[in-house]
């Protein structure tokens, strides 16, 4: 994809635009490979600790989705950002007491992974008609229980609970890969438990799985939304 000629030749693209073309056509390699449409996959880049401007020049290049790890992080750059219509995935741990406040910028919340949580997203008497959020389940696909995400087999209660709250529209299930694992075994466990899911929320069909490291496996094993940081922006500054 052409850069925006419209970008100031002094922005910091510094291999951006090359690195954002490099994964656009691993996807669709990947996509090829296993016999599905790229079309069907969305891009989330995950834009953490990166300054406001790299969001913008990621824009500018016709990205639409940005994953955020950190609430006041998040909702200082998508204030800042506001003009640029982006949609907003929330994917870091979550505390329930901010839920109420990231619902205010964030258009999906991938890391439902605790009931205190989902339960923060429930009408209250102060809300009693609060917006309407996208979520996805995030399971652990690790043996440590330390890790975040709910184990696979409580999956289906938490689906259940999700769908409860009424606030919350269930979309699937994300998950991060183990370190000490081929990403394709730990992503085909994610696939049978996906499909637990569809079985009792016909229309939560998404996957979130597949990182920089990743993603092709995630697209062999199902994966609908990717979500890759590094091999796109480069290094990430460390963390404030
Ligand atoms: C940081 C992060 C990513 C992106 O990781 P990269 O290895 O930089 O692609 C994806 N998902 C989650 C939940 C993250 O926190």
């Amino acid at each position: 994809m052409a850069g925006d000629p419209r970008l100031p030749s002094s922005s910091p693209d510094d291999g951006l635009e090359a690195r954002l073309a490099s994964v656009r056509t691993g996807i669709a390699d990947a996509a090829r490979a296993a016999g599905r449409s790229a079309d069907d996959l969305t891009l989330i880049v995950v834009t953490k600790y990166h300054p406001a401007s790299l969001v913008r020049a990621l824009a500018s290049l016709g990205v639409t989705d940005v994953g955020e790890n950190r609430h006041q992080e998040a909702q200082s750059k998508a204030a800042d950002l506001d003009d640029l219509g982006l949609t907003w995935h929330f994917v870091g741990q979550l505390q329930s007491k901010k839920a109420r406040q990231v619902r205010r910028y964030a258009h999906v919340v991938q890391s439902l992974d605790r009931t205190s949580v989902v339960d923060a997203f429930a009408p209250t008497e102060a809300e009693p008609q609060p917006p309407v959020i996208d979520g996805f389940v995030q399971v652990n696909l690790t043996d440590d229980p330390g890790r975040g995400g709910v184990q696979p087999d409580d999956v289906e209660a938490m689906a259940t609970r999700v769908l409860e709250t009424g606030t919350i529209r269930l979309r699937g299930v994300m998950a991060v890969a183990p370190l000490d694992e081929e990403p394709r075994a730990a992503f085909a466990r994610l696939r049978t438990i996906s499909e637990r899911v569809v079985a009792l929320a016909p229309g939560a069909t998404d996957i979130s799985a597949g990182m920089s490291g990743d993603y092709a496996d995630a697209v062999l094993e199902g994966a609908t939304h990717l979500r890759i940081g590094t091999a796109i922006t480069g290094n990430r500054p460390a963390a404030p």
